[in-house]
């Protein structure tokens, strides 16, 4: 039998989550072992050092600047006016004075100090909030479209998203050890409905090992596919008949990551694997979980997303092995619309007599600078009006159950604080999605939230000079080939390969139904626009009408886009 890697046995013998952690939180040193930065991760807390000081320090003779990532969740992106300033408190406290915005609907605090990790924790407790199974080898923080549920089909998406995140929810003790001295949140005694092998009495889902890798689930109607459901382990689509739900439409074995140098890995996206009746949901998703948990690959942790079992064993007998746990047949997949996108910014009416607005937020970074005081005029809004917010997929804020008097407040706070809304930023801008990359990720090889607004403001001038800047582009831009902002769905993309050079991918669509396909590599950051701009060219001139830029270069083909060796002066001569 192929040995287990190292997270395993860590995991295996930590007690359900436990190990050393607490006795080196305990000490004096400024970080922890390996094992206990693996089994931290479940508590939604990664350990970092800052990249961009680590050279000096070494020359220096000195230790790393370590500090800490907390990420909480928030199923659907959901949380109160008051939850979200308690993030807003705790930056200052004991962050870097920003707050993060990711991809997935939850915030991320950096630069945490060990020492302060407990108060910080506690903090997020006492506000009704937790942090556990932010990060870890269990599902994260589930998405589901963040436009609020004034309709019984928008509440229906929130409250699926809450079911589950419940249900998955690992039920050991040691987060509340840890770092609520014992005391358990009120969590759902939710029994396991498919674990067909001896029950385990701590996590009954999960297991001692709980799964190989993380695990990711979203939750779409196809009109909407904000939250890019073919990238998930799960999607869920909901049908609705004539109002009525008559069941969810599943996929599974979507996912982002891979690596350059490993050809073993690769971006997938969802297998339509049938449906379910309303009732079957959540004992389907528990259902597919534990296949993951018994077949997904324990030996190498690049192989062991849920993407890869089903590469291997086809989607039929993924579904054959779910039927026989969860003891129902599923109906064959149920055909829905074409899939659309929507990123809820700008005002809109709710359905309920009352508004929301959809603020953009670059690259997810709440930050006060020397251009905007963007988290000043959020903090000043929560506390005027105290709405509930939604954390959008595209890291973007929305304001919801808001009054018509409410507007004309909110605009006169952004402008004050001149913060610019949906209409005072490109197309490209406000489509744009970075991950935060360098300097707090370990494993980013290059910058990307940096990066990306240097290239957009790049490449504005060019869409204006071509008459493009009423085409929506989604331009994503990763620090590794991991793909935390969702990358190999954009319709144009740069992935980090190594210190400041970039991969270039093309070809996705819009709506996150595609994959793109690798166009170029190694190019500078500083070269990424003059790379671009031929390609927006030769699309300017030889697309079909209304045809959307990853479209085109999909129609075209990669191989043919490649070939035409685009630059300016071969455009010119071609003219
Ligand atoms: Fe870090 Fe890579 Fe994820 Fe970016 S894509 S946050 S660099 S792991």
């Amino acid at each position: 039998m192929a040995k287990a890697n190292k997270v395993e046995s860590y995991k295996l013998e930590s007690n359900y989550l436990r190990g050393p952690v607490a006795e080196e939180l305990a000490s004096e040193t400024l970080n922890v072992s390996e094992e206990s930065y693996q089994l931290l991760k479940f508590s939604g807390l990664y350990q970092q050092d800052d990249r961009d000081q680590r050279k000096a320090l070494r020359e220096q003779g000195l230790d790393r600047a370590w500090s800490f990532m907390l990420r909480g969740k928030s199923s659907g992106g959901a949380l109160s006016a008051k939850q979200y300033l308690v993030y807003d408190e705790l930056a200052d406290l004991y962050g870097n004075g920003t707050l993060r915005f990711t991809t997935r609907q939850a915030i991320q605090l950096h630069g945490i100090i060990k020492h302060d990790l407990k108060a910080t924790l506690q903090k997020i407790h006492e506000a009704l909030l937790t942090s556990l199974g932010g990060c870890g080898d269990v599902s994260r923080n589930v998405m589901a479209c963040p436009a609020p549920e004034a309709s019984r089909k928008q509440a229906l998406l929130q409250d699926i998203a809450k079911d589950i995140d419940l249900h998955l929810m690992p039920r050991s003790g040691a987060y509340y050890e840890l770092w609520i001295d014992g005391e358990k949140q009120k969590v759902a005694d939710v029994p396991s409905t498919v674990y067909t092998q001896a029950v385990d009495e701590v996590e009954p889902i999960y297991g001692k090992t709980y799964l190989p890798r993380k695990f990711k689930i979203g939750i779409a109607f196809p009109e909407d596919n904000c939250v890019d459901v073919f990238t998930q382990d799960i999607g869920i689509v909901p049908v609705m008949l004539d109002d009525e739900l008559k069941g969810y439409n599943l996929l599974v074995g979507g996912g982002m990551g891979m690596s350059h140098t490993d050809k073993d890995t690769f971006p997938r996206l969802g297998d339509r694997l049938g449906m379910v009746e309303p009732q079957q949901l959540l004992a389907a998703v528990e259902g597919i979980v534990s296949i993951q948990r018994d077949y997904g690959n324990r030996e190498n942790r690049k192989l062991s997303r849920m993407k890869y079992l089903l590469e291997d064993w086809g989607v039929e007998r993924f579904k054959q092995e779910l039927e026989v746990r969860v003891g129902f047949k599923l109906s064959p997949w149920f055909e829905v619309g074409e899939f659309k996108l929507d990123d809820h910014l700008g005002w809109r009416e709710q359905g309920d007599g009352r508004y929301y607005f959809g603020l953009p937020i670059e690259n997810g970074r709440i930050k006060d600078d020397e251009n905007q005081g963007l988290r000043s005029a959020i903090r000043e809004i929560l506390r005027a009006l105290g709405c509930e917010i939604r954390i959008s997929p595209q890291h973007n804020m929305l304001f919801i159950n808001l009054k018509a008097e409410d507007k004309d407040f909110i605009e006169a706070i952004l402008r004050n604080y001149r913060v610019k809304t949906r209409d005072e930023i490109s197309l490209a801008r406000r489509y744009g999605m970075a991950c935060p990359a360098l300097p707090t990720c370990s494993l980013a090889v290059a910058d990307a939230e940096r990066a990306l607004p240097g290239v957009i403001e790049g490449l504005e001038p060019h869409l204006i000079s071509l008459g493009l800047t009423q085409d929506p582009i989604s331009i994503r831009m990763t620090g590794c080939p991991n793909g935390c902002a969702r990358p190999y769905t954009a319709e144009l993309a740069f992935v980090g390969q190594s210190l400041d050079l970039y991969k270039i991918y093309v070809g996705g669509s819009f709506e996150g139904t595609r994959l793109v396909s690798e166009y170029a590599e190694k190019v500078p950051r500083h070269a990424l626009v003059d790379r671009v701009v031929p390609l927006l060219r030769y699309w300017k001139d030889h697309r079909n009408p209304q045809e959307k830029f990853g479209d085109f270069c999909h129609r075209i083909g990669i191989d043919t886009l490649i070939t035409l060796n685009l630059n300016e002066s071969a455009l010119a001569l071609s003219l």
